[in-house]
């Protein structure tokens, strides 16, 4: 009987055995899904956290693309806390209200500001950032032209570089001595002669910044914009320090101040006026000099030219033969040329500005590649100086080589 039960039995334990060991193994591979499933579960929920930053991100983008442009004025006048007049950019003028969060000293008449399109209403101040698109001004950081490059102008060198370089290179002379250098200088002559680049080498060799700025960009015809870009024609240049404004055509600004009739002569004036301020607001030892240039010192301003402000006047004529010798000879310097006559040359030059000296150069070497020749003769400079002399009596006085191929 019991063998009996045994034989029945054995089989029947194996097959317990047999369904355990599935158990078990059904049981790991449930317990292996079940991890696979908390790991798949934890991806996913990463992913989803990425993708939400990331649906936020384009949201945020979608509402910035969205915002209406806000237009940009300038502050005309604070009335009170809440409203001011402003002018637009196309120049209506308008009495708009004012965000109230927004810094009441910041409010000055000529700041830049940021108006909703509807409304009008001042959003924001905008820095007084240097923008050289509204201000037309031109910097070099430390401009190439060097003194080598300045021909036949030997004297005004050597005053440009007592009154502009020794001050920058050497301040402590100046105190030492209790002298006050000059703030600036106006350098007085006919167009193309040398004026900027003499500006220039100065720049260069007291590794300054060079800022050109045209009077006539100046003398802008919106109320408050001319005297806005001197503000931030001489903050940048205290902020690019050392550094040289080259202020050209200072007439156009600073002419003798009549009793303006119109509002645009009134506008001028108010513009020297701030480029007045500028000039005393700050000290002759501060690391920033202006040179301004004029061909027409005659009917500039006497209050720009008294002691403090442009307190030298270096003259720049046109060259006489020696400095036409030397400006020949500088820029024939880098040209393949036959041996030249420059006496002769010197002598049909007269009259030439420098700017005209070099065009007369150029010519020469255009005549020579037009005829495949790879020397400069004598001849093709005698034809050079002819042509410039046609081009010059039909288009009057140029300050540029360029001007006398456009
Ligand atoms: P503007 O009054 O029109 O600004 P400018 O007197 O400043 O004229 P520059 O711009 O200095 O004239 O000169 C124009 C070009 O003429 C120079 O780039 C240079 O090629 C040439 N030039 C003028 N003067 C001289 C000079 N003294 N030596 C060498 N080159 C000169």
């Amino acid at each position: 009987m019991s063998s009996e039960a045994e034989k029945s039995g054995t089989p029947r334990s194996k097959q317990s055995e047999d369904e355990l060991k599935k158990l078990e193994e059904d049981y790991q591979k449930l317990l292996e899904d079940s991890q696979n499933l908390i790991n798949e579960r934890s991806y996913l929920e990463t992913e989803i956290r990425t993708l939400k930053k990331r649906a936020t991100r384009l949201d945020d983008e979608v509402r910035l693309l969205k915002t209406p442009p806000l237009i940009i004025g300038h502050l005309q006048d604070v009335l009170d806390e809440r409203t001011a007049i402003v002018r637009s950019s196309n120049g209506t003028v308008f009495q708009v209200a004012l965000n109230q969060r927004l810094e009441p000293k910041k409010l000055k008449p000529g700041t830049r500001v940021a108006l909703n399109q509807d409304t009008l209403a001042v959003i924001e101040v905008l820095h007084e950032a240097w923008d050289p698109m509204v201000s037309g001004a031109e910097m070099v950081e430390k401009p190439d032209i060097t003194y080598n490059s300045v021909a036949g102008l030997d004297e005004q060198i050597t005053t440009v570089r007592e009154a502009i370089e020794l001050p920058l290179l050497e301040p402590e002379l100046f105190e030492k001595v209790g002298i006050i250098p000059p703030k600036g200088i106006l350098l007085v002559g006919p167009p193309g002669c040398g004026k900027t680049l003499l500006a220039k080498a100065v720049a260069n060799q007291t590794e300054a910044t060079f800022i050109r700025m045209v009077g006539s960009e100046l003398a802008q015809k919106y109320i408050g914009e001319g005297g806005r870009m001197v503000r931030e024609l001489f903050s940048l240049a205290k902020e690019k320090s050392p550094s040289i404004i080259f202020l050209d055509e200072i007439d156009a600004i600073g002419a003798k101040r009549l009793d303006g009739s119109t509002s645009g002569d009134r506008e001028v004036q108010r513009t020297l006026m701030q480029l007045l301020a500028e000039l005393d607001g700050f000290d002759a030892l501060e690391n920033v000099k202006i040179i301004a240039a004029t061909n027409r010192p005659d009917i500039l301003d006497d209050a720009l030219l008294r002691p403090g402000r442009f307190d030298r006047i270096v003259t720049i004529p046109l060259p006489d033969p020696k400095g036409r010798k030397a400006m020949l000879a500088l820029h024939t310097s880098k040209m393949s040329t036959s041996r030249l006559q420059m006496k002769t040359l010197v002598e049909k030059t007269e009259g030439f500005s420098g700017a005209e000296i070099k065009a007369t150069c150029v010519e020469a070497g255009m005549i020579a590649i037009r005829d495949k020749r790879n020397k400069i003769s004598q001849t093709d400079m005698m034809e050079a100086v002819e042509r410039i002399m046609v081009k010059k009596s039909t288009s009057g006085i140029t300050s540029s080589p360029d001007a006398l191929y456009g």
